[in-house]
């Protein structure tokens, strides 16, 4: 089965904590031991797992991607989101997680974090996990 997680982004660019919803589904789940597998079906969003704790981490994370790609730069594609869908294509879409005891095995560090580049949106993650 998959679940759906509804995501409502406030700005162009931010990083949304989203580990607790998906500790959510895994618990929901009642599986204990598999894999947690979680997708963006966006083109110009991404998921990326990294520090939860300093909040200036996922700042940094944006503004070098800006360095990267520029919001402001000239691109082929003028819709007005090709930096979007670059910055999408470097961080990517998909993750998996091990699900051990009924529960993410997350470092103690890491949080999950969908990331938008193209906001604000409505947007959705796609969360199913696997027994093994
Ligand atoms: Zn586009």
């Amino acid at each position: 089965m998959i679940q759906a997680i509804p995501i409502s982004t406030k700005i162009r660019t931010e990083l949304v904590d989203i580990t607790s919803a998906v500790r959510s589904a895994v618990r929901g789940s009642k599986i204990s031991s598999g894999t947690c597998h979680i997708f963006v079906p966006h083109t110009t969003a991404g998921l990326v797992i990294n520090e939860n704790a300093d909040p200036s981490v996922r700042r940094d994370l944006l503004r070098w991607l800006d360095k990267i790609a520029p919001h402001d730069e000239t691109y082929e594609h003028t819709e007005g989101n090709a930096d979007a869908h670059i910055k999408s294509s470097i961080v990517g879409i998909e993750k998996t997680v091990f699900v051990e005891d009924g529960d993410l095995a997350l470092g103690t560090w890491q949080g999950i974090f969908f990331c938008e580049f193209d906001g604000p949106r409505q947007r959705t993650v796609m969360i199913k996990i696997v027994e093994r």
